[in-house]
């Protein structure tokens, strides 16, 4: 089992848990992509799958500054919140609920991956780690936008679902 001393240990053991998560991520959001009713938010999943492949590089550099493997976690709760959309994905959902379900389970993913962040950029400061933390601030942006984008997504699709209707009414 490995051990945690410090908090180095666990900067690097929270490091590699996000490395697992961005990388399991980069093969579930092309089915997110795939499944997408609205162009728009077709688009910003493959928006967020060029920059997700960008945290992958990121947290590489990350560790290997820290003359870390980035290897040796596997990410659990990611591997969960993407089983539970793609059981949402195999159910027989109504197209216009569907793209809302995608939003759903991508703004959990997306507030895991804020809340990893959030606290590998806390423990970077504590431990001076500034080059470290410039990166993983960078990719924190990057989750907060697409979490936002998303917000604004669903929105729209509220409007559009209820401007349909009261034209069937
Ligand atoms: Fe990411
Ligand atoms: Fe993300």
């Amino acid at each position: 089992m490995e051990s945690l001393e410090n908090l180095n240990d666990l900067f690097i053991h929270e490091l590699r848990d996000l490395y697992d998560a961005e990388k399991q991520l980069v093969t579930g959001l092309p089915l997110f992509a795939q499944a997408a009713k609205s162009d728009q938010l077709r688009r910003g999943f493959e928006q967020h799958l060029g920059e997700t492949k960008e945290h992958v590089s990121r947290l590489e550099k990350v560790l290997r500054g820290l003359s870390a493997s980035p290897e040796g976690k596997s990410c659990k709760a990611m591997a969960g919140l993407i089983a539970e959309a793609k059981e949402t994905l195999d159910e027989d959902v109504d197209p216009e609920v569907l793209d809302a379900a995608l939003i759903v389970a991508a703004q959990k993913i997306e507030h895991y991956e804020i809340a990893g962040y959030g606290s590998v950029c806390t423990f970077g400061r504590v431990l001076h780690y500034d080059d470290a933390v410039g990166l993983l601030k960078k990719t924190m942006s990057e989750e907060e936008n697409t979490d936002r984008k998303l917000s604004q997504a669903s929105e729209r699709l509220n409007e559009k679902a209820q401007a349909a209707d009261q034209a069937a009414i």
